[in-house]
């Protein structure tokens, strides 16, 4: 029989239970296997012994254990790490990639990673963006860019762990890519998977409403959601989905999602840009419009990338915008740049994208229309 093999790494505990009673085994045989592939970062099912001999040769039959190819690693002064993952598109002459970051900190380490390959949104101040959309990812490819950089930090050596945070906030837009993310997120935060607290996984999004409140019943995780502007006119200009979720709506979700109990804060992201949000008044509208709700916010100087017409606001400004936002009652952090030197900051992420024509295919299966029209750019 020529089947596709099954990818072991898109299935999350109830998809591999669910795998195993297909093939008559007993359901603990998910608990086996995904200690070996998280804990163990094994991806043999030879060295699985405690599978037993048939069953290891029947999965060698019909799955595999594949996570992306790492193309290539690139390692900042600052300490950022920045991989390259080369995705299995096979059949089409060639592979598309995503980009991966871990950003280490004295308390904590950050693994930034993709959920599509490229993005649709188009927002006017994203590389990303500017790069058009090929293909979601799946489930493997999400949490295979896990198990590659934990292989290559040495996950667990010396006792330690050094990712201890996964935010969804590299190419893509997550929540457009729901029923892959979700099953990553499970594997994230299981105790067989990476066993990591709610709070420690991210998923960001630049403001799909329903997708937020589909997050918010389906699995306890934070949420960051990408503003960048106080109000309607503005943030159309920037963020073209606004058009169809209006920040009003997108207020909304962000109220009902923190009346969770499991879910206490949301975090705002505000990309600064010189002239065009990061004026004194959007700040006092920016306080305006989120006092009451339970929230931080997380100022994001401008980076640049080659091509846009956007500069980073100065550093007084960057200060007297938190100073006012802070005197508001926000709670506000700005967000040093990391991995600069090699292309690694925020919206700077562009990996490989083949087939960029399908950004207009994207936009109709989502119903994304308003997006079609195309803005900012
Ligand atoms: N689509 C999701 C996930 C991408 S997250 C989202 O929009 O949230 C990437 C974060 O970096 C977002 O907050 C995004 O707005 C921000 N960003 C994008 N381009 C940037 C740039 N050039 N400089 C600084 N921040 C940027």
């Amino acid at each position: 029989m020529n089947t596709k093999p099954v990818n072991l790494l898109d299935h999350d505990e109830a998809g591999l239970r669910a795998f195993f009673a297909s093939l008559g085994e007993k359901p603990f045989r998910a608990q086996q296997i995904l200690k070996w592939i998280y804990h163990q970062g094994v991806t043999e099912f030879a060295a699985m012994t405690n599978l037993g001999v048939d069953l290891r040769q029947r999965l060698q039959e019909i799955a595999v254990i594949e996570p992306p190819r790492v193309l290539s690693e690139q390692l900042s002064v600052d300490g950022t790490t920045k991989w390259l993952m080369g995705l299995c598109d096979g059949g089409f002459g060639g592979s598309n990639a995503v980009e991966t970051v871990f950003i280490p900190e004295p308390n904590r380490g950050t693994l930034c990673i993709s959920s599509q390959v490229g993005c649709a949104l188009n927002c006017s101040f994203c590389a990303t963006g500017a790069q058009g959309f090929s293909r979601n990812l799946t489930t493997g490819e999400i949490i295979g860019q896990v198990w590659q950089a934990a292989r290559a930090l040495g996950h667990e050596r010396n006792g330690r762990r050094r990712i201890t945070n996964v935010v969804l906030m590299g190419m893509g837009e997550p929540l457009l890519n729901f029923d892959a993310v979700v099953p990553a997120l499970s594997l994230l935060r299981d105790d067989l998977g990476y066993g990591l607290a709610a709070k420690r996984v991210t998923v960001s999004t630049a403001g799909l409403v329903p997708g937020i409140d589909r997050l918010r019943d389906t699995i306890d995780v934070a949420l960051a959601v990408s503003l960048h502007a106080p109000d309607h006119a503005l943030r159309e200009t920037l963020v073209p989905l606004n058009r169809k979720y209006p920040i009003r709506e997108l207020m909304r979700a962000c109220a009902d999602y923190v009346s969770d109990k499991h879910k206490r804060s949301v975090t705002f992201e505000y990309t600064l840009i010189d002239g065009v949000n990061d004026h004194p008044e959007h700040a006092r509208a920016l306080v305006r419009l989120l006092r009451r709700l339970p929230s931080k916010l997380n100022l994001i100087p401008f980076n640049p990338f080659p091509g846009t017409h956007y500069h980073c606001s100065a550093e007084a400004r960057i200060r007297e915008f938190q100073a006012i936002v802070m005197a508001g009652g926000l709670i506000a952090t700005v967000r040093r740049t990391r991995g600069e030197d090699i292309d690694a900051a925020c919206g700077q992420l562009v990996g490989k994208v083949l087939d960029r024509t399908r950004r207009s295919r994207m936009v109709r299966e989502t119903g994304l229309t308003v997006i079609a029209g195309g803005a900012g750019r």
